[in-house]
């Protein structure tokens, strides 16, 4: 059993998991750097911390001062949030020589998902269908050559190493490739120090579509249904829902139960995400993140299951909470990550938030860090909060995501909330006829 958690992050995921700890009644101890000092979770921490100044690589990211505040204050478990510390697999390893507890996987899995081909590799053999491609590295022209054309044109090259959707390259044809594949390499080279690449087949007009599980670590795993991602720019999530308007239940289940199947071999332990790409009714897996992520709140509002406690009490020892049978997916939920940028040009717009209104009432959600008078520090990225909305079918959930859109005032600063309002009146929305492209496509020709 835990007995006492420290939050490892900041924003409002620091407050969603201090929000779940006071829930049930574990003491807990938040950290921030200098240029948080006033932000929400440590306004309303029993105990804070301060490990460092505003640069992340010298308090989020230290792993050292990190430990030293457990030692401090006698924290057990450290929940990392999501970023920052939550994927790195040596972090897990040191609080796990100190005696403490990750709540998340173990190393040996964060790691094995972290190098992408190690990753696409291990999916394929517990059963999950892969997006066609190379048999590991692509390490010479011939062999690029050779792979693109067993695959088909157009082939991306992908680093082995990439994340954030940078370090890919398409190839339209074998003129294109050669370019391509050394592009590719260099730019791996210079982005995360490492030149591997491999290639996969280049899908046109795919959907993102992610599944979340859980497992107990002791081969018992369940899966929560999808969320659909696909509303995207510069491959950053922008809106996401659940369930994905492109799949019926007869789907929903039989790639969930073999997302769970995997899991469940795997012997993994705690949250996880699934991502895949959906075209023409086949899935094909793209990387699965070992933590929660930023859009687990629509997952929570379709299942009534709290994904915190979840990890929680996995990380204690104490097992999965449900089982699947007992999962019931209802109704249907949206949400709209809300970042402090211009609405059309996504500069961002840190500074002083003059007045802030969250909306409210039945089925809506606001998980927030923000406040009137907060200052938004200009070191982190853009995030301030996301409107998360829940309505019995599809139709009634933007009907209600319309009216808190009209509700919600942010002033001060620029935000993305003009966007939202766009998009809840658009038809292919309200169709939920939209790909991965859609987002970009509807930018470029908006007017100003
Ligand atoms: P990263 O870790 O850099 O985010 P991913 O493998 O998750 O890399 O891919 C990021 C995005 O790139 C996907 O969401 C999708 O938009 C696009 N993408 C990745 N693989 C393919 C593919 N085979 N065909 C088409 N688009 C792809």
């Amino acid at each position: 059993m835990v007995s006492k958690i420290l939050i490892a992050n900041r924003g409002e995921i620091a407050l969603r998991v201090l929000r779940a700890c006071k829930e049930l009644g574990i003491p807990c101890v938040v950290v921030h750097s200098t240029a948080d000092a006033d932000a929400m979770h440590v306004r309303l921490a029993d105990e804070s911390v301060c490990i460092g100044p505003p640069p992340s690589r010298d308090s989020y990211l230290n792993i050292h001062q990190i430990v030293a505040a457990c030692e401090i204050t006698g924290a057990d478990a450290v929940h990392p949030g999501y970023g920052f510390l939550s994927e790195n697999a040596k972090f897990a390893e040191i609080l796990e020589a100190h005696g403490i507890t990750f709540i998340g996987p173990t190393a040996e899995h964060i790691r094995l998902m972290g190098d992408k081909i190690t990753a696409k590799t291990t999916a394929q053999e517990l059963g999950i269908p892969v997006v066609p491609g190379s048999d590991g590295e692509v390490k010479t022209e011939e062999d690029a050559v050779r792979t693109a054309a067993e695959i088909g044109y157009p082939v991306l090259i992908k680093a082995t190493a990439g994340g954030g959707g940078r370090g890919m390259k398409v190839a339209k044809s074998e003129a294109d490739l050669i370019e391509a594949w050394s592009t590719a390499r260099t730019e791996a080279a210079a982005a995360f120090g490492n030149d591997a690449v491999y290639m996969e087949k280049y899908l046109g007009q795919p959907r993102h579509i992610e599944i979340q599980v859980f497992g107990d670590g002791e081969g018992n795993a369940i899966h929560l249904g999808e969320r659909d991602c696909s509303l995207q720019r510069r491959h950053q999530k922008v809106w996401e829902e659940a369930n994905s308007p492109a799949l019926n239940v007869e789907q929903r289940m039989k790639i969930g139960q073999i997302c769970a199947d995997a899991m469940r071999k795997l012997k993994y332990r705690g949250a996880g995400t699934i991502e895949f790409l959906y075209e023409n009714g086949e899935f094909y897996f793209i990387e699965m993140n070992t933590r929660l992520q930023v859009e687990h709140p629509i997952t929570e509002a379709i299942t009534g299951i709290d994904l915190v406690h979840e990890q929680i009490r996995v990380a204690s020892g104490g097992g999965l909470s449900v089982k699947q049978e007992e999962i019931n997916f209802n109704g249907h939920a949206i949400e709209c990550r809300i970042n402090a940028e211009d609405a059309r040009t996504f500069v961002p717009s840190p500074g002083t938030i003059t007045h802030f209104h969250a909306p409210g009432g039945l089925g809506v959600r606001v998980d927030s860090g923000a406040y009137q008078g907060y200052k938004i520090p200009p070191y982190y990225d853009s995030l301030i909060g996301k409107l998360i909305v829940f309505g019995r079918t599809r139709v009634e959930c933007m009907m209600r995501l319309r009216r808190a859109l009209d509700e919600f005032v942010v002033d001060g600063i620029k935000t993305t909330l003009p966007l939202f309002q766009d998009l809840v009146d658009n038809q292919d929305i309200a169709n939920g006829d939209y790909d991965i492209h859609w987002l970009e496509k509807y930018l470029a020709k908006k007017p100003a």
